[in-house]
């Protein structure tokens, strides 16, 4: 199975992280998180997890840390400058959105 698009998952997700962006100074991912592919779903078991890879190697360099309202939301940049992974802790709706997703396609 070919990863899905983030927005056809996630399209809420997207649009917050777009939205906390700015003033960051990492505006530019902006055009990446639109084109991330859900690779797989972070296997740490943790109930408050809802974490995921968006590279098939994840490789961390650099951190960007947003400011949600709700929850921990955190973009994890490879040495590219690529995302390959986000962090997203305390966010059961996403969770939710996640398990309602791959459950639609068995
Ligand atoms: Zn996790």
């Amino acid at each position: 199975m070919a990863a899905p698009l983030l927005s056809d998952v996630l399209p809420d997700l997207i649009e917050e992280i777009v939205h906390l962006l700015q003033g960051t100074g990492a505006e530019p991912l902006e055009t990446q998180v639109r084109a991330l592919h859900l690779e797989s779903i972070c296997d740490c078991g943790d109930d408050n997890c809802a974490s995921f890879a968006t590279a098939p190697e994840v490789k961390v360099a650099n951190v960007v840390e947003l400011q949600p309202i709700e929850g921990h939301l955190i973009i994890d940049l490879n040495a590219a400058e690529k995302i390959c992974f986000i962090e997203v802790l305390g966010r059961p709706d996403v969770r939710y959105l996640i398990e309602e997703y791959f459950a639609s396609l068995k």
